[in-house]
């Protein structure tokens, strides 16, 4: 089997391609960002969240010819019917930012009990050989949690701040980076993902 040796990740996300690199880095694997190629972005207009990522998978790998990886995440909120799910980046309107997305939640969210506040990070890996790739390898990683009443902490992205982590009793937003990049949905996809590297020989 043909070892990977280098891959274009779907996004251009400096963060997204700091953190691969570092899991990646003992496998032998350089993941450069599409940004470095000019790979104009695509629209995201799956229903899932394994659809989006498929589509930029392929878009990126046709762009440039290397394999390529794409993830695509989200915040499901149980009280909301499983909402935002794959419109968590546009929860509150197209261009809404990380503090307009997490008022609107607070307000969905009035008046619910703490009990049934119950939410979860989801995050979908694919990885395509080629923009042909019959067979895309796909993992997958949840993060559990709940929703807090008011934002805590300024650290992390998106809705960081209002995701309280019941194993670590503080908000995402006040996990250190280290330790949110090894327990979050995207640590654990992304490990996901180099064990099926290792099952497919590709490293
Ligand atoms: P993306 O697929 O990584 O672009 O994520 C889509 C959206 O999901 C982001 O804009 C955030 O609103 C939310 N999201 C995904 N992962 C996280 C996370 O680790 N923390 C906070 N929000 C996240």
């Amino acid at each position: 089997m043909k070892k990977i040796t280098k891959i274009v990740l779907a996004s251009g996300n400096a963060g997204k391609v700091r953190e691969i690199n570092k899991l990646f880095a003992s496998s032998g694997i350089e993941v450069v960002p599409q940004s470095d190629f000019d790979v104009p972005e695509v629209p995201e207009t799956g229903t899932t969240f394994v659809e989006n990522a498929i589509i930029k998978a392929r878009h990126a790998a046709e762009c440039t010819g290397l394999p390529a990886i794409a993830d695509d995440s989200g915040i499901e909120v149980d009280a909301l019917d499983a909402r935002p799910g794959v419109y968590s980046a546009r929860y509150a309107g197209q261009g809404a930012s990380d503090e307009d997305n997490n008022n609107k939640m607070l307000d969905d969210l009035k008046g619910v009990a703490e009990a049934d506040r119950t939410a979860r990070y989801q995050c979908l890996i694919v990885f395509m050989r080629s923009h042909t790739d019959p067979v895309p390898l796909i993992t997958q990683g949840s993060w559990e949690g709940r929703i807090l009443e008011a934002p805590q902490g300024d650290g992390g992205f998106g809705y960081d701040p209002i995701f309280f982590v019941p194993t670590h009793g503080c908000s995402g937003g006040e996990l250190a980076l280290e330790e949110k990049n090894r327990i979050s949905h995207r640590a654990q996809a992304l490990n996901a993902m180099l064990d099926e590297f290792k099952r497919h020989h590709y490293i």
